[in-house]
């Protein structure tokens, strides 16, 4: 029998609104009943700075996870990817309820983009806590990840020499006031944390994050931003590395980047912060623009928005003179896609 054990994290949300505070509270109490589960809580997780606890643990959980927050899963996915907490995307089967009105529907799109490194052999499974109102599809579905990660170990024990016995036992102590657990490390040499060092409120953050799954390398939010949000790392590689450098409120980038990858996960807008994204679903959001008429083109839209931090900053706004060249030329070579087809089947009928 394998002594696999999951690692269940939930992401509180930000505030104490009562209603989200009941849905976590009794979903940990369920999942405490539950063999198998090391169960432990943090703040929301966009808001942990480096060195926050919460963080620190997130960084020291070894094996496979389950990770509950109020972000869309994609977008708490590449916020620990960018902390460095990596793993191989685990596919939830939890659902939520189909609506005729939603905005992002769809299955999603293959990934063209340039992935992750140093990704170790784990998965990350992350669920979305507004899907649902009740414990009970999200312990379900935890029961379901859990058996298909011992598969995955059995599986992988079977196929790996042995090995001799860990000299340390290492796993997680029960017992405090919020219902979690105290975590211990589950690696030699790991640190532990108490409850009330991982809820430590932290302030709120806004930056943007990438989702390397989509992102190309192409370079054209480093272009754009003028506030030093972004830079390369030692391969040449996007990264957001100036996080806090960015302007609260202010989700210009994402416009601007053609491959969708940039999310700011607290923003209001889904297809914004992280909504999985289908062929159907681009098609509703730019109909929206369409026929709606009220928004802007996208990329004057982010223009604005830049200016407006600019000119903040005591700085001159730039316009569109700065920063989109690269963007103009790929629009003009690429093939139309189903949006120009429809625009143009439009124009055909007169409307
Ligand atoms: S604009 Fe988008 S696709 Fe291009 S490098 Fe930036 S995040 Fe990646
Ligand atoms: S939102 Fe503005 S300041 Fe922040 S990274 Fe994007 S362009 Fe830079």
């Amino acid at each position: 029998m394998s002594r696999h054990r999951l690692t269940v994290v939930l992401s509180q949300a930000q505030g104490k609104h009562p209603g989200k505070r009941a849905l976590e509270e009794s979903i940990v109490a369920a999942l405490l009943m539950e063999p198998g589960l090391e169960v432990s809580v943090i703040p929301h997780l966009y808001d942990l700075g480096p060195d926050h606890t919460g963080r620190l643990f997130l960084g020291s959980v070894r094996g496979d996870m389950v990770f509950l927050s109020w972000l869309f899963p994609r977008a708490a996915f590449w916020v620990m990817d960018r902390d460095g907490i990596k793993g191989h995307w685990g596919e939830s089967q939890l659902k939520p309820p189909v609506d005729d009105d939603d905005e992002v529907a769809g299955e999603p799109q293959p990934a063209k983009g340039i992935g992750t490194l140093d990704v170790p052999d784990r998965h990350i499974y992350c669920l979305d806590l507004r899907d649902f109102n009740q414990h009970d599809p999200y312990v379900g579905e935890i029961r379901r990840i859990a058996d298909e990660c011992r598969q995955r170990h059995e599986a992988k024990e079977v196929s790996r020499p042995a090995t001799p016995p860990a000299m340390v036992q290492l796993g997680l102590n029960l017992g405090n006031g919020n219902g979690a657990r105290t975590p211990v490390a589950d690696a030699p040499g790991s640190p532990s944390f108490s409850p009330e060092q991982l809820l430590q409120a932290p302030g709120r953050r806004w930056y943007p994050v990438i989702d390397y799954s989509r992102c190309t390398n192409c370079m054209e939010c480093i272009d754009f931003c003028l506030f030093g949000v972004y830079g390369v790392d030692g391969v040449e590689r996007i990264l957001v590395e100036n996080q806090d450098n960015c302007k609260k409120g202010c989700p210009a980038c994402s416009r601007v980047c053609p491959e969708q990858a940039i999310m700011f996960p607290d923003y209001k807008t889904p297809a914004i912060a992280g909504a999985p994204i289908g062929a159907i679903g681009n098609l509703k959001i730019d109909l929206t623009k369409l026929f709606g008429g009220a928004e802007k083109d996208a990329l004057s839209q982010a223009v604005e928005e830049r200016d407006r931090e600019l000119v903040a900053d005591g700085r001159h706004a730039v316009g569109a003179s700065v920063g989109l060249p690269k963007r103009q030329d790929h629009q003009a070579a690429k093939p139309k896609d189903d949006l120009d087809n429809l625009i143009d089947a439009l124009d055909a009928l007169e409307l």
